[in-house]
């Protein structure tokens, strides 16, 4: 027995089959995996791509046909949007070769790695961890999950956000430091991919500072689009 009710599994719903729902194991991300961004974070736009995480319950699944309210965050006078290609993971894999990576993949989604950046710049200049810039509740905003078999090549992908009609972000997941492959055989050397593991892979250039009663909207050619309002 429990000694009071566990907390529900987090889900993401299927695109297509709204009842069919991925349930949520680990959210892992990767920092810094494109050049131009890394430039725009003050770095030489050739640094190595870095991990970090979230909790499987910072994710907000949102319905295609509606938009979303997410929570503005507490503790932040500067949050920031970084649209990403999101890799769903549906087998175990632990040292998996770049070769076989792509066997893993359950499906694909378009997430936004909402970010306090006046944490996460703190957290740099103290050395210190980025939990509380990166992995705070509905951090995760992500749409239903597109099964594998029903995506074209996710390799040339287009990436674009919107922050109330203005267009903030536009990239090509070709442009990726670390390519889909070498990022899931590159997690897998430092932990145990399981089915259910999202993985946000990284934001192109052009983040910028959102607001209460901003409406995010972004997409990814081939899997969706999501639209959200901070309130
Ligand atoms: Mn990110």
């Amino acid at each position: 027995m429990f000694a009071f009710a566990p907390s529900a599994q987090s889900v993401v719903p299927v695109a297509g089959s709204p009842d069919v729902l991925f349930p949520v194991h680990r959210i892992y991300c990767v920092g810094r995996n494109y050049a131009e961004h890394d430039r725009e974070m003050g770095g030489s736009g050739r640094g190595t791509p870095c991990f970090f995480a979230k909790p499987a319950d910072a994710v907000v699944p949102i319905n295609p046909k509606k938009t979303a309210e997410v929570d503005f965050p507490p503790m932040t006078e500067n949050l920031q949007h970084e649209v990403e290609l999101v890799i769903a993971i549906g087998k175990t894999a632990k040292n998996i070769a770049v070769e076989q990576a792509r066997a893993c993949v359950w499906g694909w989604a378009v997430g936004v790695d909402l970010t306090r950046r006046d944490l996460q710049a703190a957290a740099k200049e103290m050395r210190r961890p980025w939990t509380t810039a990166k992995g705070f509740d509905q951090s995760a905003p992500i749409s239903f999950i597109k099964p594998a078999a029903e995506a074209p090549d996710m390799n040339n992908a287009e990436l674009w956000l919107y922050v109330n009609n203005q267009e903030k972000q536009k990239g090509l997941t070709s442009d990726m430091i670390w390519s889909i492959d070498e990022v899931i055989s590159e997690i897998s050397r430092y932990w145990t991919l399981q089915p259910g593991d999202l993985i946000f892979t990284g934001s192109p250039a052009g983040v910028s500072k959102i607001e209460k009663g901003d409406v995010v909207r972004a997409g990814c050619s081939g899997v969706g689009t999501i639209e959200f309002k901070l309130v």
